[in-house]
C-alpha cells in the first residue's frame, strides 16, 4: 500500500452528517461547550432534509385541542406496536419543546391569524386516542419546512463556533481493540487528502439508504453510509425489513408525486388501459391507503400488465382534469412531471412506480441516541463512544411504519437528546483516546483497495443489479418464494463487490471511487433488509407478507438484529420495550391505552 499522509484532528465530539438530525446534534453539542466538528459529504443545506415539505409533528394545540399522550398513542399505533414505548413517549413529550426551540432559533414557521405556529392535518394523527376527529398537529413553514430548518440550524451552529468539514466523505469508524469508537477516517473530496478525526464521541447522522432500491424519493446521496460503517465495525442493524413505499414516484427519477394528485381526481391505469384500482378497492379506489395502492400496482406489474417497453411501471392520469385545476392545485407536480418524465400532464399520463420513501430500520439506539451493541446477555448494552440520530438510527419510534411528519420531529428531538446526553458523559477536560493504529490502517487499506480495484464489474452495473433485485424481491410484494429467491440473488450480487472495477485512480473529485464506497455501504443495508424480511413470518406495518397476512405478536413483537459481514448475515432479536417512561400516577399514559390491538383506520 502506498503511504498516504494523514492529517489528524482532535475534538470532543465529531458528528457525521449535516441534515436535520446532524445539525441539531452539532448545535446542541457546541452549546454545551463541547469542542464539536461536523463532517459532511454534501454542503449542509443540500442534505436530503431540504426536500421535506409537509412538516413536523408536535402537540402544540394551536388549531384545536391536542395532547402529547394522543401523539404518543398515534405513534404507537402507527408503529404497529413495534416501536419502543419509552422512546415513543420521549418523542411525543419533548416534541413541543423541540419545536419551540426551533422557533426561537429562527425557523420561519407559517402563522395563524393570532401569530401562532400554523399546523396542518396529516395521515394517522388523531385526537382522543384514535377515537376523535383528525388533529392539526403538523407544524409547517409553507411547503419548505425541511429547507427552513436546515438553514436556521446551520446558521445557529456557525454562531456557536461548531467547526464544519464540508465535502469530506467519512469512510470508516476507528475502533479500539475492545470496541470503543475513537473517531472516523474521512477523505476530502476536493483535494484528495485523508483526515483522521479523533473524538470522545462520534455521532452518526448519515440519513437513510433509499438508494439500495431502483426507485426512491430520496436524494442520490442517501446511501446508508453510517449503517455501512457500523456493519463493518461488527455492530448490528435493527428492523431493516421495514421500508416505507409511496405509490407514486416518477418512474426512473423517483421524485415524489404527492397523494394530492389522486386527491384532485387523478387515477392509475395498467397496460390494458384499465383503472385497476376499482377491482382491488371498490370503495376508495385510487385513494386507498399508501401500502394498499402500492401493493396493487406491484401485482399488476408482476402479472404482466405493466406499461412501457419493459412493462415495469404504471400510468397516472391527470390529463382528464381541467388545465386550470392543474395550474391552481398541482403546479409543482406539473413541473416535476415535465422535468423528470418529459411529460405534459395536460396531454399524457405520468409514468409512476411504488417508490421507497423512508427506512424505519437502522442503527439501534436508546432514546438518548446511544448506540446499542445488543449483546446476547444484555440487549440494551451501550457501544461506548458512539451515537446515532435521524433516519440512520432506530431509536425505535417508528417501529414497523412511520407516520408522516414524525421524521422531522425525530431528527430534532433525538439530535437534542444526544447533545444533552453528551453533555453528561463527555468530559471536555479528559484527554482524547489514543487512536488504535491497527483500526486506522485497516480503514486506509480498504480505501486504497477500492481506489485500485481492477476487477471486471463496473460500479454502475453492480449497483443497478442490486437496485433491481431489491425492487423486485424486497419491495411491496413479499412472499416466501420471492424473498428466498431475493436472498440468493442478493448474496451473489454482494459477493461480486470483490470483483468491482474502478477506472479512475485519482484522488481529487473522483466520483467513480466515491460511488464505489457508497455502493459498498449500500450492500450491507440491502443484505440486512432482505434477510431480515425473509425471516419475519408475519405481516406488520410496511412488511406485508402474502403468505402470512396477519400480525403475530406472540412470536414476532420483537426487533430484528442483523450483523452483516460481506454477503453473510447473522440474525438475532431483541425484545421491544413495552414500558412507558412514566407511570399513570406520574402523569404518564394509561398502559391499557397502548396495549396491542388491530391497526384499523
Ligand atoms: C422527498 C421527501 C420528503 C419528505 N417529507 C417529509 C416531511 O414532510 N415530514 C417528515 O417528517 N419527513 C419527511 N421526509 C423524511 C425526512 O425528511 C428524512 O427522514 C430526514 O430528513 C432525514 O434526515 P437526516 O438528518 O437523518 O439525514 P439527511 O437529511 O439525509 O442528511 C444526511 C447527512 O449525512 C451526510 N453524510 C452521509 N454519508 C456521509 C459520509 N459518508 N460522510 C460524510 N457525510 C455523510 C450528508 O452529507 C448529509 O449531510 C421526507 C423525505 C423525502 C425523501
Amino acid at each position: 500500500m502506498p503511504a498516504y499522509e494523514i492529517e489528524h484532528h482532535t475534538y470532543d465530539v465529531v458528528v457525521v452528517g449535516a441534515g436535520g438530525s446532524g445539525l441539531r446534534a452539532t448545535l446542541g453539542m457546541a452549546e454545551q461547550g463541547l469542542k464539536t466538528a461536523c463532517v459532511t459529504k454534501v454542503f449542509p443545506t443540500r442534505s436530503h432534509t431540504v426536500a421535506a415539505q409537509g412538516g413536523i409533528a408536535a402537540s402544540l394545540s394551536n388549531m384545536g385541542p391536542d395532547h402529547w399522550q394522543w401523539h404518543m398513542y398515534d405513534t404507537v399505533k402507527g408503529s404497529d406496536w413495534l416501536g419502543d414505548t419509552d422512546a415513543m413517549e420521549y418523542l411525543a413529550r419533548e416534541a413541543p419543546k423541540a419545536v419551540y426551540e426551533l422557533e426561537h432559533y429562527g425557523v420561519p414557521f407559517s402563522r395563524t391569524e393570532e401569530g401562532k405556529i400554523y399546523q396542518r392535518p396529516f395521515g394517522g394523527h388523531t385526537t382522543e386516542f384514535g377515537e376523535g376527529p383528525p388533529v392539526q398537529r403538523t407544524c409547517a413553514a409553507a411547503d419548505r419546512t425541511g429547507h427552513a430548518m436546515l438553514h436556521t440550524l446551520y446558521g445557529q451552529s456557525l454562531k456557536q463556533k461548531a467547526q464544519f468539514y464540508i465535502e469530506y466523505f467519512a469512510t470508516d469508524l476507528i475502533m479500539s481493540e475492545d470496541g470503543q469508537c475513537q473517531g472516523v477516517l474521512a477523505w476530502k473530496l476536493d483535494d484528495g487528502t485523508l483526515h483522521a478525526f479523533n473524538a470522545k464521541m462520534v455521532v452518526l447522522a448519515t440519513g437513510g439508504y433509499g438508494r439500495a432500491y431502483f426507485s426512491a424519493t430520496s436524494a442520490h446521496t442517501c446511501t446508508g453510509d453510517g449503517n455501512g460503517m457500523v456493519a463493518r465495525a461488527g455492530l448490528p442493524l435493527q428492523d431493516m425489513e421495514f421500508v416505507q413505499f409511496h405509490p407514486t414516484g416518477i418512474y426512473g427519477a423517483g421524485c415524489l408525486i404527492t397523494e394530492g394528485a389522486r386527491g384532485e381526481g387523478g387515477y392509475l391505469t395498467n397496460s390494458e388501459g384499465e383503472r385497476f384500482m376499482e377491482r382491488y378497492a371498490p370503495t376508495y379506489k385510487d385513494l386507498a391507503s399508501r401500502d394498499v395502492v402500492s401493493r396493487c400496482m406491484t401485482m399488476e406489474i408482476r402479472e404482466g400488465r405493466g406499461v412501457g417497453a419493459n412493462k415495469d411501471h404504471i400510468h397516472l392520469h391527470l390529463n382528464h382534469l381541467p388545465p386550470e385545476t392543474l395550474n391552481l392545485r398541482l403546479p409543482g407536480i406539473s413541473e416535476s412531471a415535465k422535468i423528470f418524465a418529459g411529460v405534459d400532464v395536460t396531454k399524457e399520463p405520468i409514468p409512476v412506480l411504488p417508490t421507497v420513501h423512508y427506512n424505519m430500520g437502522g442503527i439501534p439506539t436508546n432514546y438518548w441516541g446511544e448506540v446499542l451493541d445488543a449483546d446476547a446477555e444484555n440487549p440494551d448494552r451501550i457501544a461506548p463512544g458512539l451515537m446515532a440520530v435521524g433516519e440512520a438510527a432506530c431509536a425505535s419510534v417508528h417501529g414497523a411504519n412511520r407516520l408522516g411528519s414524525n421524521s422531522l420531529i425525530d431528527l430534532v428531538v433525538f439530535g437534542r437528546a444526544a447533545a444533552i446526553r453528551a453533555g453528561q458523559v463527555v468530559d471536555p477536560e479528559a484527554p482524547n483516546p489514543v487512536l488504535n493504529q491497527a483500526s486506522l490502517d485497516k480503514a486506509v487499506e480498504r480505501f486504497d483497495q477500492f481506489r485500485n480495484a481492477a476487477g471486471a464489474v463496473p460500479t454502475a452495473d453492480l449497483r443497478l443489479e442490486m437496485q433491481t433485485t431489491m425492487q423486485a424481491d424486497a419491495a411491496v410484494f413479499r412472499t416466501d418464494k420471492t424473498l428466498a429467491e431475493g436472498c440468493q440473488k442478493m448474496e451473489a450480487v454482494a459477493g461480486r463487490m470483490a470483483d468491482i472495477k474502478v477506472s479512475d485512480r485519482s484522488l481529487i473529485w473522483n466520483s467513480d471511487l466515491m460511488e464505489t464506497l457508497e455502493l459498498d455501504n449500500l450492500m450491507p443495508n440491502a443484505m440486512a433488509t432482505i434477510v431480515s424480511a425473509e425471516a419475519r413470518k408475519e405481516s406488520r406495518g410496511a412488511h406485508a407478507h402474502e403468505d402470512y397476512p396477519d400480525r403475530d405478536d406472540k412470536t414476532w413483537r420483537k426487533h430484528s438484529l442483523a450483523w452483516v459481514d460481506g454477503a453473510k448475515v447473522r440474525l438475532d432479536y431483541r425484545p421491544v420495550h413495552t414500558e412507558p417512561l412514566t407511570t399513570k400516577d406520574e402523569g404518564g399514559i394509561d398502559p391499557k391505552r397502548i396495549a396491542p390491538k388491530a391497526r384499523v383506520y
